[in-house]
């Protein structure tokens, strides 16, 4: 098996659930072995919840690039899957595409770019999080801290096909609590709103939110309440997020949020909003559509045909783009399945990958 894979059989095989922090712990130690080797400084900053966020300094120059990507994966360990080289093609495991296969990626990238790029006169700087599943909320001020001090920073998340993002959604997540007047539901149902009636009214209002002129999503994911049939439900309860590009709409989707929740609603009944994990959207910028024309060039060299991709999905180089630098994102291994236990990762892909992510990584560090 090539290096790359054999580095990647070795991350997928320590299961790194977002809320198992000791197995998370361990890979991150392994991780850190292997950047360690290249000549990183590896510092781990311990989370509460979560394994650490590591941070990896490599090189004493003022043009620091900043390399990123996630850990943990979505499977806790009990259903984590080991890798499975399937055949020449393709391999399966948990996490194997999103996004360990980007983590060894950009170790095997770095191994071959490091010795010929000028320490004293750029930097790199590789922050890991364990927590990105859910949320970021232990890692996201390391990387805003670390983005700040960057020129750049490139992200490697899973890609397809040659796509490429410098543009995602944010999202905000939530639950509505609702309380009602309970009893009997053929003597009481004068006497005031159910929870269950209530909230239905709440979410109706939150469902119509959606705009699809401007590309903003609504989600109700799970929603439950009430006792039995021949009850008025007592208490309700919703979970949900919003998404859009625009971080003006986001701000007003929190205030149309909180303006549903809190107006009067049926004789007894209320609902109480509770905001929940969020990231910031990813917004297009000039500067990010050059770093891509840099990318895209090496792409054709390489025989692909990179594009741009502008995704719904959420992820932590929104919180480098805060920082107001170039951000690239995609640059990972190319799979499917993600968050199933169908993962697999596409192998006729890798080298080609590999090669991008390499002569990107000399460019821009040169
Ligand atoms: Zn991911």
């Amino acid at each position: 098996m090539k290096p790359i894979l054999e580095t990647l059989k070795t991350y997928v095989n320590l299961p790194s659930g977002s809320f198992d922090k000791a197995l998370s712990t361990t890979l991150s130690e392994k991780i850190s072995e292997d950047l360690s080797a290249l000549g990183f400084e590896v510092t781990a900053h311990e989370g509460a919840l979560h394994g650490p966020t590591l941070v990896a300094a490599w090189g004493q120059g003022a043009r620091k690039l900043m390399l990123m990507g996630h850990y943990d994966t979505v499977f806790p360990e009990n259903i984590s899957q080991p890798f499975q080289l399937v055949d020449d093609t393709r391999a399966t495991g948990s996490g194997v595409t999103d996004m360990k296969g980007g983590i060894a990626l950009m170790v095997h990238a770095l191994k071959a770019v490091l010795p010929k790029v000028d320490a004293q006169a750029y930097s790199i700087v590789c922050v890991l999080n364990a927590d990105e599943e859910v949320g970021s909320g232990e890692s996201r001020g390391y990387i805003l801290d670390n983005a700040k001090k960057s020129f750049a920073a490139l992200s490697f998340e899973p890609g397809h096909d040659g796509a490429m993002t410098i543009e995602r959604k944010g999202v905000t997540c939530f639950e509505i609590n609702a309380t009602g007047i309970g009893g009997h539901a053929g003597a009481d149902y004068k006497k005031g709103g159910s929870a269950i009636q209530e909230l239905l009214n709440k979410l109706q209002q939150i469902y119509a939110l959606r705009d699809d002129s401007k590309d903003i999503s609504v989600n109700i994911g799970v929603i439950s309440g009430g006792t039995a049939d021949n009850v008025l439900a007592h208490e309700a309860y919703a979970r949900g997020e919003v998404r859009s590009y625009d971080p003006a709409e986001m701000d007003k989707l929190h205030q149309q949020l909180k303006a549903i929740c809190a107006a009067p609603g049926l004789p007894g009944a209320a609902t109480v909003l509770t905001f929940k994990a969020s990231h910031p959207p990813c917004k297009k910028t000039e500067a990010s559509m050059q770093l891509f024309a840099v990318a895209k060039g090496i792409g054709k060299s390489l025989g692909l045909s990179p594009y741009l991709l502008s995704t719904g999905g959420a992820s932590d180089i929104a919180f480098a783009a805060q920082a107001n630098i170039p951000v690239l994102d995609g640059l990972g291994m190319e799979g499917g399945g993600v968050h199933t236990t169908e993962e697999y990762v596409n192998l006729e892909k890798v080298d080609i990958q590999l090669e991008l992510a390499k002569q990107l990584l000399l460019k821009l560090l040169s």
